[in-house]
This record gives structure tokens, sequence and C-alpha cells, in this order.
């Protein structure tokens, strides 16, 4: 072979290696985002059957009560001892790892809607409020739902004495931050890393849909949180149905000392499905990310959908026996409880668990 066709070889060589780590998000001829992998959809049409046929759940007299914890805000507030999890209710979490604060989907605000009036009202008191959070090093986005993307929130956060978070989103959602004077703003596409002090952050793709208002169905990307810092693995799945996006990110990331998986809004199914994990579905999440631990998010807090706010940790408890799980395989948490998460003989077998992962930005 002459020179000029090795090098062309390597060159043509080097670019498919490239595409195929690249690996974005693929996009319809609209430029609308799509999922990876080909699933049921559902109508607008759908979504009106889905709205007519609902009946309320009963609410229990006295009300839902989730069970909740009596946070420690000056252990909270102060210097983080050991890494840890934090659960503020539906899918917001602080992480203190590595030596950063992070949070992710926060909402503080009474309801997950745009407006103040309507839409998915807080069953559980909020245990900790903006004020009570140790300084902000990085806020994760996972979508722009209005029950991760609060509006309310992510002012309040952005005005903290001690000055403005980094926001880190998934493409498209920085234009909104941009409307609303919020700068320190990072987009990223799926298996793009961020760097945030010693934690590499990835975006990973999951089984879901964006909508803000009635014309930008898809027009900004969904995604989970992979976050490598301190020698620990943890993901956060934001919300996603089952797919093989979750085996992806295991083989690629895993193994995880802990994953944050949703468990709540699944019901009805027919509807459901495609956009939402029903506990079975978390359960098979949990081995194909490969996570030795996992914590349920996104339920008990905003009820979504139709399943009882109740109802997911009855499930879990019932389903984990059957899989034959210890209870702190997959474990729920109390709202505004505070755990330290352990690193798992899995990740310390694993000779770069203190590495970054992939390539930084
Ligand atoms: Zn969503
Ligand atoms: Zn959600």
């Amino acid at each position: 072979m002459s020179a000029l066709l090795r090098a062309v070889a390597l060159v043509l060589g080097v670019l498919a290696v490239g595409l195929v780590l690249a690996q974005g998000a693929p996009r319809n001829d609209d430029g609308t985002f799509r999922n990876n992998y080909p699933h049921a959809t559902t109508s607008f049409g759908d979504f009106l059957r889905w709205q007519s046929e609902r009946s309320d759940v009963p609410e229990p007299a006295g009300g839902w009560r989730t069970p909740t914890a009596t946070p420690d805000l000056a252990a909270l507030r102060g210097p983080a001892k050991t890494p840890s999890v934090t659960w503020i209710g539906h899918a917001t979490v602080l992480l203190r790892l590595g030596g950063l604060n992070i949070l992710v989907d926060p909402i503080f605000s009474a309801r997950a809607s745009p407006v103040a009036f309507a839409g998915p009202k807080r069953i559980a008191p909020l245990p900790i409020d903006i004020a009570d959070l140790p300084p902000i090093d990085v806020v994760l986005i996972t979508h722009n739902h209005y029950d991760h993307l609060d509006e309310a929130s992510i002012r309040r956060l952005a005005a903290t004495p001690a000055g403005s978070p980094r926001f880190v989103v998934p493409l498209g959602v920085k234009a909104w931050f941009d409307d609303i004077g919020i700068g320190r703003v990072d987009e990223v596409d799926w298996w793009q890393d961020v760097r945030v002090g010693a934690a590499a952050i990835t975006f990973v793709p999951v089984q879901h849909w964006s909508r803000r208002n009635l014309l930008d169905r898809d027009r900004t990307l969904w995604g989970g949180w992979s976050i490598a810092a301190g020698g620990l693995r943890v993901v956060h799945l934001g919300d996603t149905g089952y797919s093989n996006d979750l085996r992806d990110i295991g083989e690629r990331l895993g193994p995880f000392d802990l994953a944050l998986i949703p468990i709540g809004a699944y019901s009805p199914r027919w509807f459901m499905q495609p956009k939402h994990l029903d506990v079975d579905d978390a359960i098979q999440a949990r081995a194909d990310l490969r996570a030795r631990r996992a914590i349920g998010i996104h339920w008990g807090t905003f009820p979504m959908a139709d399943d009882p706010p109740d109802e997911p940790p009855k499930i879990l408890a019932r389903e984990r026996e059957r899989a034959g799980l210890a209870q702190d395989a997959f474990d729920v948490m109390m709202i505004g409880e505070t755990r330290p998460i352990e690193e798992t003989n899995e990740t310390k077998r694993r000779p770069d668990a203190n590495a970054a992962a992939t390539s930084a930005r």
C-alpha cells in the first residue's frame, strides 16, 4: 500500500471511530430530537382519552403521607464529611460528592406547573428550602418538563448570595435560561461530558420526550446524568421508559455505586409505558445499569399520573423480594432523608474507579 493510501485509510478509520464515539441524539428532519430505540408512541388523541378516562385516586382521610424525615440542617449546610445523597422530593436530589454539592432537577415550588393555580400539587411538605442548602456548585437538569425544570426554583438558585451555581442542561435548554437572563449554562448532547472540579459529569440517553408549550414538542433534548467523582459513580435517570439505553449506559459507564431511578407515574400502562418505568421495569433498569444500589425517586411528591402516590414503594418491596434482592439493593428514602453513598465491591475492583469518564470537554 502506498503511503498516500495508508494515510487515507488512517484518516477514514479515525473518522469512523469518531462517528461511533460521538453518537449524539438522533434528530428528525424538522430538527426535533428522537429516542435511540423504536418504541410505541402516543398521540394527542391518546392524551385526551387518558384525561377523559381518569378517575381521581381517592385520597385517604388525613391526606397522603409520604414518609418524611426532619433533616439536620446544620449538617447539611456544613462541609460534607462523607459522600451523601439527600432526597428533597420527586426527582430533586442533593449529591455531596468529590467535594462538590450537586443538585439535580430542583423543584421547591408548591406545584409542578407553568401556573401557580393549577397543575400537580405537592402532597408532602418541602423538607428543605433553597436557603437551607449548602453552596451549590452545579445544577443538573434532565429535561424541560415542569416537574424537572421549575422556573421559580432556578431563579432563586441563580440569585443565592453565594453566587449562581453552574447549570448543565440538555441541548436546546440553554435558550430557556437565556430568556430569563441566567448565564453560567452549558448544554450538552448525549454522551458528552463536562468537568466540574474533580467530577466528570456525562449526559446519558434515556427514552423520554420534552415539551414546555404547545409548539415545542421534542425541540429540546432529555436524558439522565452520570456523575463520577471522588472514586464514586452515581447515575440519575430523570424520567425514562424502559429501553436498551439503560444497558448502553451500564456497559459504557457502569458499574454504579448508586442509581437514582424513577419508580412513579406509571399508570395507566397503555399510555405511560413508553415514557415512564413501572416498578418491574425499574428493577430491570438497576440490573441493566449494573448498579449495586438503587433508590427509587419520582414518587410520593407531585402526583403526575394515575398510580396512587403511596403505591410504588409497596410494589417495590414485593417485587424486590420476588427478585431475591436485599433491601439496600433497591430501596426508597424518606423525603428529607440523607444517606451516605458507599463505594461498593464491584466498583472497588474496577481499576479506573477514580478516573474520570471518557473525554473531558
Ligand atoms: Zn418528563
Ligand atoms: Zn417527571
